[in-house]
């Protein structure tokens, strides 16, 4: 794998995939910059190490060209983010786009339309990866949101720059945090795995029971695992199919010395809908009719005491339905515990769709350390697997 660090640039016409699948109002107005800030740092890199930008994006899911899903509705906000004037091209390949941006000087930034206009493009068709290869001189994959995929733009194109291929900064970032999860970190090392199903998160689970030295399950996963304790769980989300491997998950924690740590009590309604009734239940004595919604107080102390004096944390998931506010105290409270362990210089990152939902919503995210920006490319890499985007980088063939 190779990282830009202090490659001579000079006049190369550096072929960036971004990730710039950003969400649009009905009046095509950028709502969220978060992915275009996300590619700052190494454009600018590359124009400082003496290249020119040739970006290559999806937006959207279009089927064929769709000017709702054109790029060139985004192309004012990348210019005002990356401080630059941006260039838009109508297509992402052929000769009149290679004209284009074979007419770069270093400095400049070509934005090239939807790549994804192309069904060849999520095919990982071999031609058309070779097509876009032809806008530049060198590969540098920073679009660390799609690396799980085997698509052109993202892995099939690194085979035509032997030698030339690079991760950006961003993935570079990626990777780095990926390693202190599983590999690295100061420990000892937490990993939080919330939301609603184990299936989801399974994998992870299997994996990360081999990396990390505690595992927190919260939210409805968790009655799946009290469940193979032998407990009782009412009515709560539970997944029958699954007991086996909580059960061989809960045995690998034994005897490797890991710790799993379950909720000791849940906040339980009558109904998922309907939550006039609530009560208190020991989790893993909940009553037939009745189903765990949030974690209790007891839980909320146990966890804050597994953060605290934890040295490198990892979270994912909710610990309740924290949609509703009469669910959302478990939630809120793992927030402030990871506030309370970052001001003591805990590295704290979070990952994963609905945890930053969650933040969002209940918590100043200022105190995280790092925010992923892949979701499905996070969750794989944490599985164990090497995603083909990263693979396709260190491949010399
Ligand atoms: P996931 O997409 O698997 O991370 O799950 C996130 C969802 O899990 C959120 O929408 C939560 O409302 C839901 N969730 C969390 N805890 C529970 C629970 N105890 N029972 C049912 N759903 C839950």
């Amino acid at each position: 794998m190779f990282f830009l660090d202090n490659q001579d640039l000079t006049n190369k016409k550096a072929i960036i995939r971004v990730d710039l699948n950003v969400p649009l109002d009905k009046n095509n107005n950028v709502t969220d910059t978060t992915r275009i800030e996300a590619c700052i740092e190494t454009v600018d890199k590359v124009i400082k190490l003496g290249g020119s930008c040739v970006l290559l994006s999806h937006l959207g899911r279009p089927k064929g060209k769709d000017d709702k899903l054109s790029l060139k509705h985004i192309v004012d906000t990348v210019s005002l983010i990356l401080k630059r004037p941006v260039a838009f091209h109508k297509d992402c390949i052929g000769s009149e786009a290679e004209l284009a941006t074979s007419l770069l000087k270093p400095g400049q930034i070509m934005l090239m339309e939807n790549v994804r206009f192309y069904e060849e493009e999520t095919a990982g068709d071999t031609r058309f990866a070779q097509s876009l290869s032809k806008l530049g001189d060198i590969y540098i994959n920073d679009a660390f949101g799609t690396c799980h995929r085997e698509h052109s733009s993202t892995a099939v194109i690194s085979k035509f720059f032997p030698g030339k291929k690079f991760a950006g900064k961003l993935l570079q970032k990626e990777l780095e945090v990926i390693s202190q999860i599983a590999d690295e970190g100061k420990k000892p090392v937490l990993a939080i795995l919330g939301g609603a199903k184990v299936s989801s998160k399974l994998k992870i689970l299997y994996n990360l029971i081999h990396k990390v030295d505690r595992i927190i399950i919260g939210g409805g996963m968790a009655y799946t695992f009290i469940r193979a304790k032998g407990g009782t769980t009412g009515n709560s989300l539970f997944e029958e199919e699954l007991i086996e491997n909580a059960k061989e998950i809960l045995t690998i924690a034994e005897e490797s010395g890991k710790e799993i740590i379950l909720p000791e009590d849940s906040l339980a309604s009558t109904d998922f809908d309907n939550n006039d009734k609530i009560k208190t239940f020991k989790t893993s004595e909940i009553e037939e009719g009745w189903m765990g919604l949030d974690i209790g107080g007891e839980s909320i102390e146990k966890f804050n005491k597994a953060i605290i004096s934890s040295n490198t944390i990892f979270w994912n998931g909710p610990m309740g339905v924290f949609e509703k506010e009469q669910f959302a105290l478990g939630t809120r409270s793992i927030c402030n515990s990871l506030k309370q362990a970052k001001e003591k210089g805990v590295n704290v990152i979070v990952g994963g769709g609905d945890s930053i939902a969650a933040l969002k919503k209940l918590g100043n995210k200022e105190w995280v350390t790092y925010i992923s920006t892949g979701g499905g490319a996070l969750l794989e890499s944490l599985e164990g697997k090497i995603l083909p985007g990263v693979k396709a980088l260190s491949d010399d063939s």
